[in-house]
């Protein structure tokens, strides 16, 4: 028999960036709230994975991604451990470009050369824990860390909580409603909603420090065609990587390395992580010993850390109530029931809708959509902000006593507006308009 180790309103299993802003949305909004999470941490992939860099969060000029992320970014700021470009440097400029190029503060999807300089943030992991924790604190929310969710507590098909393995054994954390923030829909599958095989390549992101950029720069700039060799040797040994694969962090002498990428791999099956673990362990080694060598500004360099998680972009997705296809994120379709966005694109409320499964939401990167919608849709902003609306979403049910599907998405997007977030009620001018049905 499993003990009941505790009961509350709203259960958001998994503390990354979308269970965070879920757990604080809800509890904001008068429910009793409970965030459980495999790990010692909170932040997800953006701390254990040391993801470093918030984008996708403005069109053109106009920030798109506001609410908690934004609260977050703000407390990071305070501690110093998070730098963005000033309002003025945001434009498509090769001064610009070249004075942000290394932060990766730019506009990824932008066809011109250079890309516009942008509003994107670059961060700590430290920090992104530290504002985690002091927000779960702030907002009364009942955290359970080292709680690795094992099952779902169904009654008929409704959730009724969940059910953890712990070093102290099973325990049971009953809750009216559930969101499943795992990132892999660890929740949603094993509760019978449906659900589609996604998968994108991994990457073990790690950190180089005493390096001195400036020189490494300077390299970069003074003499290109000898760093284009090096350059290319590097992403050779890398067997995968974006076109800056070092790039600079809130702290001196310190660059993250988004990187190497490692394809054939499945970021929910044990042997493939087992593997892919060391397979990134043996091309950093090598891209290091190499880059030391031949990359002025890194002659004393040295390997601070390898992300303690294997970076996952893909797994399971959700085939909820609408499911979001490539062309809705690509052609920037608004939907009537958008309560959340990205960089340009809208999500439905019914893409964090689970069929067949009642009083379940999600929010986060494996929400309701193609693989390849995904791929371009789930970066740490829009997953907050699917977050901070699945927890108004939820604490909405809970006072009018009906079920989360229910839910009247006008008032909720009145009240996400009204708390700071940008439900994209309001299609921005770029938006392709397409009457949608909503039931
Ligand atoms: C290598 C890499 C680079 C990326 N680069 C960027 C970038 O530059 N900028 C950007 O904005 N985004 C980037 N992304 C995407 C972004 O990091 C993710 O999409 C985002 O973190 C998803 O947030 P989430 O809360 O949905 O999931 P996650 O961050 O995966 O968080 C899920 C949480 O649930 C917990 N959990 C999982 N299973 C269980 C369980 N069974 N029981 C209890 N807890 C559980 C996890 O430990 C974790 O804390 C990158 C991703 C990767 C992998």
């Amino acid at each position: 028999m499993t003990s009941i180790v505790h009961e509350t309103d709203v259960v958001v299993v998994g503390g990354g960036p979308a269970g965070l802003a879920a757990a604080v949305a809800a509890s904001r909004n008068g429910a009793k709230v409970a965030l459980l999470e495999r790990y010692p941490q909170l932040g997800g992939l953006a701390a254990g994975a040391m993801v470093l860099v918030l984008d996708d969060m403005c069109n053109g000029n106009e920030i798109t991604v506001k609410g908690i992320m934004q609260e977050v970014v703000e407390r990071m700021e305070k501690m110093k451990l998070a730098v963005y470009p000033p309002e003025e440097d945001r434009r498509a400029d090769p001064a610009m470009f070249r004075k942000w190029a290394r932060w990766g503060l730019y506009d990824y999807y932008a066809r011109t050369k250079p890309p516009p300089v942008c509003y994107a943030v670059a961060f700590d992991p430290e920090g992104f824990k530290r504002a985690s924790e002091d927000l779960v604190a702030e907002n009364n929310i009942h955290l359970r860390l080292h709680s690795w969710f094992a099952e779902p507590i169904l009654e008929d098909d409704r959730m009724a909580g969940v059910i953890c393995e712990t070093k102290e054994g099973r325990q049971a954390v009953r809750g009216n409603i559930v969101i499943d923030c795992t990132g892999d829909l660890d929740v949603a599958s094993r509760a019978g909603a449906p659900f589609i095989g996604g998968s994108y390549f991994l990457t073990t992101v790690f950190r180089l420090g005493g390096v001195d950029t400036d020189k490494a720069e300077a390299f970069e700039h003074e003499a290109p065609e000898q760093c284009l060799v090096v350059d290319k040797k590097a992403k050779e040994l890398l067997g995968g990587s974006w076109d800056k694969w070092w790039l600079k962090t809130p702290l001196p002498g310190i660059v993250w390395c988004n990187c190497p990428h490692m394809r054939g791999y499945d970021g929910a099956k044990v042997e493939d992580m087992t593997k892919a673990q060391a397979e990134g362990r043996k091309r950093i080694d090598a891209t290091f010993a190499f880059v030391r060598e031949n990359w002025p500004g890194f002659e004393k360099s040295y390997i601070v850390d390898l992300a303690p998680q294997i970076g996952v972009r893909q797994t399971r997705l959700l085939e909820g109530e609408y499911v979001v296809t490539k062309e809705d994120v690509q052609e920037r379709v608004h939907f009537p029931d958008s309560v959340a966005r990205g960089r340009d694109y809208y999500t439905p409320y019914r893409a964090l809708l689970p069929k067949n499964v009642e009083q379940l939401l999600v929010a986060g990167r494996h929400y309701s959509a193609t693989s390849t919608a995904q791929k371009t849709s789930r970066e740490i902003p829009p997953c907050m902000a699917m977050g901070e609306a699945v927890g108004v979403a939820a604490a909405m049910a809970l006072d009018a006593g009906t079920l989360v599907r229910k839910v009247d998405v006008p008032t909720l997007q009145k009240k996400l507006r009204a708390q700071g977030a940008d439900p994209g009620d309001v299609p921005s001018a770029n938006a392709t308009l397409r009457e949608v049905a909503t039931s």
